[in-house]
């Protein structure tokens, strides 16, 4: 049998650092995983191990869920990749602007890197105007213009702008701090030359901060009247929180929304969309530019499709569900925490929660970077011995899917438990 320290120590040697994205790798090394099935994985080991990492988010209904696994399958005997619009990318569409009443029309892409990289294209193809402006912490993948005092692997690693990158793209991202609207209102009062703002209505990627009451109504009316397109980068929240994402949920309209992750529920693919007149300048009909060989793939297509007809089909029940096992869970945890005085804090929504080992609530960038990474990775480590994994960085958010089940949460309170014991010594 293959060891994860072996495999580890093969795999640096052909693969920069031994993993294909930051944030998969921790000290001393990650495991390799060899087969997942609903709310599991089972690694080189044979180790059984409950997910709450989840894919960051996308396993929305659990691993190898059986709708889609069909679904795929079906599609792989009809071929793989044809580069010729489908009858199936009409229904995608369709059922994507069924959920989402901000969006007339979309374009499918391949990763929310590529789908946010997209939308500032077309904000600024549509304002002619130069400048965005992204809010501290928020992560829209890993492209020059957003990898700016970013959250995710690129907070935990301490890369605020990558080298490699131009200073000439990143000068034009403006950056304003979550939660403060009078950051923003000054930051649109001195510069004239703003193409479009773009928000994680949810921010997941600095640990889990939530929108302050009127944050998002505020930033919709400021951006409204000063005629800036605002983005919504759903990748994390789209179906997620609500079938119609976070903008369902909080009631507001963006001009353009990003989605990837759930969307599929674990196979590659995101999409851009928005009101009609922005959308329609994508080339070929229009002059901003976009195309990939990938995009619309029958097999992530087939996945989409079947990922969002199971969940509007089951809606009523997988909303509740997740938030009522997120209560549970949170208030115990809090509970354990308050017993053994270990100062902390928890924020959790819908599916997704974090712990802060600070006393000062989580509500930006700077209240999440002075939480106690170190205590979070102990406690990470523990985790892992017990058999649970968590994504290895404070700056990310845990993920409940449709596939836990009472007896998974529990056996992971204890673990959390121990591994709260094991942060207090
Ligand atoms: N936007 C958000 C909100 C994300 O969380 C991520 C990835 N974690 C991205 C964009 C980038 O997506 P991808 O990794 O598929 O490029």
């Amino acid at each position: 049998m293959m060891t994860n320290s072996k495999l580890f120590s093969d795999a640096k040697k052909v693969i920069p650092s031994g993993v294909n994205s930051p944030v998969r790798y921790f000290e001393p090394y990650p495991f390799f995983t060899k087969k997942s099935n609903g709310a599991y994985l089972w690694d080189a080991e044979n180790k059984k191990i409950i997910d709450f990492c989840n894919g960051y988010g996308a396993l929305l209904l659990g691993h190898r869920r059986k709708e889609i696994i069909s679904a795929v399958s079906n599609q792989l005997s009809k071929g793989t990749l044809y580069c010729t619009p489908t009858e199936s990318e009409i229904e995608l569409s369709k059922l994507i602007i069924g959920n989402f009443p901000s969006i007339d029309k979309v374009r499918l892409v391949n990763t929310g890197g590529e789908a946010t990289m997209t939308a500032i294209r077309l904000a600024r193809g549509f304002t002619k105007k130069k400048k965005i402006i992204k809010f501290e912490g928020c992560y829209h993948g890993a492209h020059d213009s957003v990898l700016v005092k970013a959250g995710s692997g690129s907070a935990h690693n301490g890369i605020s702008v990558s080298d490699g990158g131009l200073d000439e793209v990143s000068k034009n991202t403006l950056v304003v701090q979550y939660n403060n609207i009078e950051d923003l209102q000054k930051t649109i009062q001195k510069n004239k030359d703003i193409a479009g703002v773009i928000v994680e209505p949810i921010l997941a990627n600095m640990g889990l901060i939530l929108p302050e009451k009127n944050f998002l109504s505020d930033l919709r009316k400021i951006t409204k009247e000063n005629n800036i397109p605002l983005i919504f980068d759903e990748v994390v929240t789209g179906f997620r929180v609500a079938p119609g994402g976070a903008q369902e949920h909080f009631g507001i309209k963006p001009d353009i929304t990003t989605m990837a992750k759930a969307l599929s529920n674990g196979f590659t693919i995101a999409a851009v969309g928005g009101r009609k007149e922005i959308m329609d300048l994508l080339s070929p009909g229009g002059k901003v530019y976009q195309a990939s060989t990938f995009a619309g793939n029958p097999i992530s297509v087939s996945a989409a499709i079947a990922s969002i007809k199971t969940i509007n089909k089951i809606k009523n029940k997988l909303y509740s569900k997740l938030e009522r096992f997120n209560l549970l869970f949170s208030t115990a945890l809090d509970d354990m925490a308050t017993d053994m005085n270990i100062p902390h804090q928890i924020n959790f929504t819908a599916s997704m929660f974090q712990i802060f080992f600070t006393n000062k609530p989580v509500t930006n960038y700077e209240t999440s970077k002075k939480a106690d990474s170190k205590k979070f990775e102990k406690m990470f480590r523990t985790l892992l011995k017990r058999g649970i994994f968590i994504a290895p960085s404070q700056f990310e958010v845990v993920f409940l899917s449709d596939a836990h089940t009472e007896n998974d949460l529990n056996k992971t309170l204890d673990a959390y438990d121990a591994a709260l014991k094991s942060v207090k010594k």
